[in-house]
């Protein structure tokens, strides 16, 4: 039997984000800034809505791009976007679901966000692991 045990992580590897416009200026960046003032006031974080109260959040709310983050959409082979999210059908169609779809965008508090146990942080084995095991990411 191994004791119950925290140990640090570190993670540490080089990635490629094609050539893109600020993100600012996209025509479909209206289209998340609508989504957030639509939505936001009765928005809670993806993991405390999974865990209930049991799940640490900290810090407000960000919408985070859970399939294909803006940067890298120059670059996304959209036969295998399409192939996932079926309101995915043109160029046009992903651009829009990018930055507006309920399916694309999901509510992080920082801490699940950015912070230690962030979705952009943790590796992808460890945030898929605290899908199931709430006290997992501390
Ligand atoms: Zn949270």
């Amino acid at each position: 039997m191994v004791a119950a045990h925290d140990q640090s992580e570190t993670h540490r590897y080089r990635v490629h984000y094609p050539d893109h416009a600020p993100r600012e200026g996209d025509r479909h960046y209206a289209a998340f800034e609508e989504y957030r003032r639509r939505t936001i006031a009765t928005a809670r974080c993806a993991m405390a809505v999974r865990y209930g109260t049991g799940v640490h959040c900290a810090g407000g709310l960000e919408l985070h791009h859970a399939a294909v983050e803006f940067a890298v959409a120059n670059e996304v082979d959209l036969s295998l976007v399409m192939r996932d999210f079926p309101e995915v059908h043109d160029q046009e169609s992903f651009e829009r679901w990018l930055e507006s779809g309920a399916t694309q965008l999901v509510y992080l508090c920082t801490h699940h966000h950015r912070g230690s146990a962030g979705v952009h942080v943790v590796s992808a084995a460890d945030w898929s692991a605290a899908q199931y095991a709430p006290g997992f990411l501390l």
